[in-house]
């Protein structure tokens, strides 16, 4: 009889044959690679190099791959090995349960932002306003500003950011997302006062750029090398930059009545109070589910 078996050695393993092997070897690399996240992450690349949802794979594991799926499988993991960050790789981001595109333009979002629009629902539930007017400044991938556009049915938004190229991704985000054109104006410019004609508005909020510029060598690689400065750090020596300038914008803009809330670093709290107060404005700061410092709220 003969003793030749399929030849199911090295050679063949390293080609993966069906989803389920491109899962377990996707997975292994990345856990080679040190990533933290490697099972979930191998998840996530291996079905958008499919096309299909994360949680549909574990249906279809058996499915045989075609060569071109698995070079796109392929690449898209070594993109991640190499440090560029998933949401980038995918092109989206979860955020307030719906998906974002997101590109080297913009900030990824992060899911304590998710807070300052609840933050901004309860303020305007408890003052009962019918169609409240709300400016996003910095507005990024447009994660807050059309959260609140789609979640508070009577809100118009103003969305401003210096960047073109981000504005360009807030733009798409607020297509895809459907959000009625009305409801929702991208302004491009500096600061809250970009939007002086649209004024007055009830609501100001803004997660601006935070994070201390001499913070930068401490920060992780794939958030250092790979997201926008202008989204990430405060001025050199400045660290507290965006406080001072949306408390000193604000007045000019605000409605009697109106409320400016603002994300803060988790050091920035007592800065940031002190900055309000020394403007006899009534605040206080909202912690997030860290039990960390991360809205400034100001009353005015
Ligand atoms: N508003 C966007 C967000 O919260 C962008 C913020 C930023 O770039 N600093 O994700």
């Amino acid at each position: 009889m003969s003793k030749a078996t399929p030849n199911t050695g090295a050679a063949a393993e390293s080609v993966p044959r069906t989803a389920g092997d491109m899962l377990r070897m996707g997975r292994e690399f990345l856990t080679r690679k040190g990533l933290a996240q490697a099972r979930l992450e191998a998840e996530l690349l291996v079905a958008n190099a499919l096309g299909i949802e994360r949680l549909k794979l574990f249906m279809d594991l058996e499915r045989p791959l075609s060569a071109e799926e698995v070079s796109r499988g392929r690449s898209l993991l070594s993109r991640r090995a190499r440090g560029e960050p998933i949401a980038y790789i995918t092109g989206g981001r979860e955020f307030y349960a719906r998906t974002f595109s997101v590109g080297p333009a913009v900030l990824i979002p992060r899911p304590e932002t998710e807070l300052l629009v609840d933050r901004a629902r309860e303020f305007v539930r408890a003052r009962g306003l019918a169609s409240p007017r709300c400016l996003d400044v910095g507005t990024g991938s447009g994660v807050i500003a059309l959260s609140l556009a789609l979640e508070i049915p009577g809100a118009s938004v103003v969305a401003v950011d210096i960047s073109s190229a981000a504005l360009e991704v807030a733009r798409a985000n607020a297509l895809q997302l459907r959000v009625p054109a009305e409801r929702v104006e991208f302004i491009q410019g500096d600061g809250a006062l970009a939007a002086r004609a649209q004024a007055p508005f009830e609501l100001v909020i803004s997660n601006p750029p935070y994070i201390a510029f001499e913070a930068k060598p401490t920060l992780a690689a794939d958030v250092r090398d790979h997201e926008p400065e202008l989204a990430l750090f405060s001025p050199a020596g400045d660290p507290h930059h965006w406080l001072r300038r949306l408390l000193e914008e604000t007045p000019a803009l605000i409605a009697p009545g109106g409320v400016l809330l603002i994300e803060i670093g988790h050091d920035q709290s007592a800065a940031a109070l002190e900055l309000a107060r020394a403007r006899n404005r009534p605040a206080k700061i909202h912690k997030d589910l860290a039990k960390l410092p991360r809205i400034l709220e100001v009353e005015f």
